[in-house]
């Protein structure tokens, strides 16, 4: 074999999950085509659970000193907006950030933590047999056959790894485009952002460097025009006349672009030795800035149970959680999604403006409003918790941010505990015959931390708990309460079954 995984396709999913996979020691190559990172940026959000898990790789403060938080994003650009600054995460904004930085951020880890980066590399083929599957590339000095033990697509919406290994792509086809334009306005609006959505149509307005702006609008005169026309200066700048009643001075642009509204999902997102991830998975219209984010926390997802099994310690069932745990997260995905395009896509009568002021009135509603944030935040997820763990609160939840004090009686914050990628057992009973339990020498994959809890908003969670088992994406996999007869007993068998049982 070549490399243990291919990653096709280096754009923000595939770099995340190979480093991912590199840090987990893991032989991993990436074949991209472009040469070079695109200057254009589709997304310009990282929402709070993708800041969790930059932080959980020690990533987010390089993000920090590029982008800017903002404490609020949107829901349909209804009026009332959605409060991030409530949610229970230090995380608790969106960041304002393009793709292209983004994508240099996760590309220079990747490369720093060992990835092959093969770029200007085009894959035409990919065929799996039970050994593995061979990759057929292009690049500058011809076609090149490379083998791997298993191959991530990660090549986008057209994802030609998922259309060769015969996963159907299932939903709908676009029934309406919208343009965006990134621009030069001579009279910019005065705040930060705009957002209107009238009778004659929607337009948002948000500032992406020093000189530009992205104007985002869905023009009922204009949404029938299919996605592969180019948008025209003079399409935004009359849309803009009749929304907004002026073009603001529309001027240079430096990209124009339309999208549709396509929603589709792949049925399965592993074929024997083939996986998808990010847009190769899954296509919507992109409202609320979500796309990279879920596609960023499935490479979370997949990476460290891809590493498990090729380092031999993966248990039977744990493969094909990938697909298990993420395929229900965007199905509620693509249902939101496809809720926000019908309030902002379709209608712009008055009985719409109706519905529209009535949700935006109840977003003013708190509890309401946290619902939205936290879908939009991804703090909703909740992986099935484990049939076989005792039963707790806890188990598939996200691990939430804690101050742990350590026996050394320094006081950290958990989160650093996952630079490294690895399992963290947190243990916080003091239990001194927990080193009897395990031979933890042999379990380089797992953190053992002995801990008591020194603060955090959730503490109340943990009172309760005895030893808890927290994935390297940041779930928790069990936890023991302390009421339990034989804790450590519950502890031992948890590992077994989630770390490789062979060496019990
Ligand atoms: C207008 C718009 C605005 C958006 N805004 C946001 C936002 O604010 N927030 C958000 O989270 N998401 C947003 N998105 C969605 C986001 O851009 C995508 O979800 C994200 O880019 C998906 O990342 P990916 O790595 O899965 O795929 P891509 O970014 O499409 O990357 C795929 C890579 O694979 C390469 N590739 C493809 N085929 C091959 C091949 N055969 N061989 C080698 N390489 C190949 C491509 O060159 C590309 O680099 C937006 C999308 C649009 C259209």
């Amino acid at each position: 074999m070549d490399y243990e995984v291919i990653v096709v396709g280096g754009g923000p999913v595939g770099m995340m999950l190979a480093a991912e996979l590199a840090l987990a020691k893991v032989k991993v190559c990436v074949f991209e085509r472009l040469k070079d990172t695109t200057p254009y940026s589709r997304a310009l959000t990282l929402h709070p659970r993708s800041l969790e898990l930059f932080d959980l790789r020690g990533l987010k403060s390089k993000l920090m000193s590029i982008g800017k938080p903002l404490p609020t994003g949107h829901f349909a650009a209804l009026d009332t907006r959605l409060d991030f600054s409530v949610l229970d995460s230090s995380s608790n904004y969106t960041l304002y950030i393009s793709q292209h930085d983004t994508e240099k951020v996760l590309e220079e880890w990747a490369q720093s933590v060992g990835v092959e980066i093969r770029r200007e590399t085009e894959v035409v083929s990919v065929r799996q047999d039970a050994q593995g599957v061979e990759v057929t590339a292009v690049d500058l000095n011809g076609k090149a056959v490379l083998s791997a033990a298993y191959v991530v697509g990660a090549d986008g919406a057209g994802s030609l790894v998922r259309k060769q290994a015969g996963i159907p792509f299932e939903g709908t086809d676009a029934t309406l485009t919208a343009m965006l334009g990134d621009v030069v306005l001579a009279y910019p609006p005065e705040t930060n952002g705009l957002s209107r959505f009238t009778e004659h149509g929607l337009v948002m307005i948000v500032p992406v460097t020093d000189r530009l702006h992205r104007v985002v609008m869905i023009d009922p005169l204009r949404t029938g025009v299919p996605k592969e026309e180019p948008v025209t200066l003079e399409e935004l700048s009359s849309g803009m006349e009749r929304i907004l009643g002026s073009d603001l001075g529309i001027c240079e642009p430096f990209w124009l672009s339309r999208y549709g509204n396509a929603t589709r999902q792949a049925k399965r997102y592993r074929e024997r030795r083939i996986f998808l991830a990010g847009d190769a998975a899954h296509i919507h219209f992109p409202a609320g800035g979500q796309g990279l984010n879920v596609g960023l926390q499935e490479a979370m997802n997949l990476g460290w149970k891809l590493a498990a099994e090729l380092k031999g310690r993966a248990p039977a069932w744990l493969l094909d959680s990938y697909h298990t745990e993420r395929f229900p997260v965007n199905t509620a995905l693509l249902r939101n999604t496809q809720a926000q395009t019908l309030l902002m896509g379709f209608d712009f009568s008055p009985r719409m403006m109706g519905l529209r002021s009535m949700l935006s009135d109840l977003l003013r509603i708190p509890e309401a409003n946290k619902e939205l944030a936290a879908q939009i935040a991804a703090f909703d997820v909740r992986y099935a918790p484990d049939e076989e763990a005792l039963p707790h609160a806890l188990n598939g939840r996200r691990f939430t941010e804690l101050k742990l004090r350590l026996d050394n009686d320094t006081v950290r914050n958990a989160y650093e505990l996952f630079h490294s990628g690895c399992f963290v057992l947190l243990h916080l009973a003091s239990d001194d015959r927990l080193n009897d339990v395990v031979p933890w020498e042999e379990y380089g994959h797992i953190q053992v931390v002995r801990a008591s809890i020194a603060g955090n908003r959730n503490e109340a969670e943990w009172d309760d708990v005895h030893t808890a088992l927290i994935r390297p994406d940041g779930h928790i996999a069990w936890a023991v309460p302390r009421s339990e007869p034989q804790p450590l007993e519950a502890v031992k068998r948890g590992i077994a079954r989630w770390c490789g049982s062979h060496h019990i």
